[in-house]
């Protein structure tokens, strides 16, 4: 359930965030604690997580500021939610999630090994799970609906969608903000494999960077230098307790019909430390 907070009327809930309107007409959002993996929502959350998040979002929207324009107004926010939320200019959000990969993994490798190229777009032969792409690729793919997974479109049916100067612009901006983060990340050992981004407009047509960006939640971290192509990279964020769900001491089967079993102390523990290793890794603040 989200919270009650004073003056905010409650939006939307999505799997980790909390939406909420503002008499100003801003948003408020709210990163929650909630944490899921295999598609299900798992209790206990994790401690601070969304004041990590949040924080994270808000370091990179600044190394950004020169790329695109974004939506935070200010990070002033009623006690209730403090540190874990922002407020953010409300816009008029493309429906399109903005995907872009420096490495072949997951959806992408999927499509690779059923056509040899992801959302329209070739890729020479023998690429393995993990491998470093030529060059990164805009990879887009529709929003789905509660409950579904976002699928991956052509380049064409975006411009279906959005129109053709919105589309290369969406996809222009989209490179250019991986190649500033990618470079950044690397600087601090972390590979940014992929990420999605939101973009949004304003009443004047302004295109504005939204959403949350390059977090553990949206992108891919694997550190530099444990990266290995040909298997599963581990990751940064939920590596610990996905190994654990998966593992015979969770008990789970994750084939099965029931949900995951609660999370020990332990798993709790771990998942959190990683979550602030990598803020603190990126960032160079200590949590
Ligand atoms: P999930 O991410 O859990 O799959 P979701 O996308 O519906 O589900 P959230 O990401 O928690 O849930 O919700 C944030 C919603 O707010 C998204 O629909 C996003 O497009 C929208 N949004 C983000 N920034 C803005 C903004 N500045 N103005 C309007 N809407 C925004
Ligand atoms: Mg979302």
């Amino acid at each position: 359930m989200p919270l009650d907070v004073p003056g905010a009327t409650h939006l939307h809930s999505g799997k980790v965030r909390d939406l909420y309107s503002l008499e100003t007409g801003h948003l408020l959002m709210v990163a929650s604690d909630r944490i899921s993996a295999y598609d299900f929502g798992l209790s206990p959350g994790i401690p601070d997580k969304g004041e990590i998040l949040t924080r994270m979002s808000l370091w990179w929207f600044e190394q950004l500021q020169d790329v695109v324009p974004n939506h935070v107004v200010s990070t002033d926010v009623p006690e209730r939610v403090r540190d874990r939320a922002v407020v953010v200019e409300r816009l008029d959000m493309f429906p399109v999630e903005c995907v872009v990969r420096g490495y072949l993994t997951g959806s992408g490798l999927t499509d690779y090994h059923a056509a040899g190229e992801v959302c329209g777009v070739p890729l020479p032969d023998g690429l393995v799970d993990g491998s470093r792409l030529p060059t990164p690729i805009f990879t887009p793919a529709t929003k789905a609906q509660m409950g579904d997974h976002d699928e991956n479109i052509s380049f064409e049916q975006m411009v279906e969608a959005v129109g053709a100067p919105v589309a290369e612009r969406l996809r222009d901006l989209t490179l250019q903000v991986y190649s500033r983060a990618e470079r950044i990340a690397r600087s601090k050992g972390i590979i940014l494999a992929d990420t999605k981004l939101e973009f949004g407009a304003r009443a004047d047509g302004t295109i504005v960077l939204g959403d949350e960006v390059l977090t553990p939640d949206s992108s891919r971290f694997w550190p530099a230098d444990e990266w290995q192509p040909g298997r599963a990279q581990s990751s940064y964020d939920k590596q610990f307790l996905r190994d654990w769900l998966t593992s015979p001491d969770s008990g789970w089967d994750r084939h099965g019909q029931d949900p995951p079993p609660s999370l020990p102390a332990e798993v709790v523990q771990r998942t959190r430390e990683r979550y602030v290793q990598a803020y603190e890794q990126l960032t160079g603040e200590s949590f």
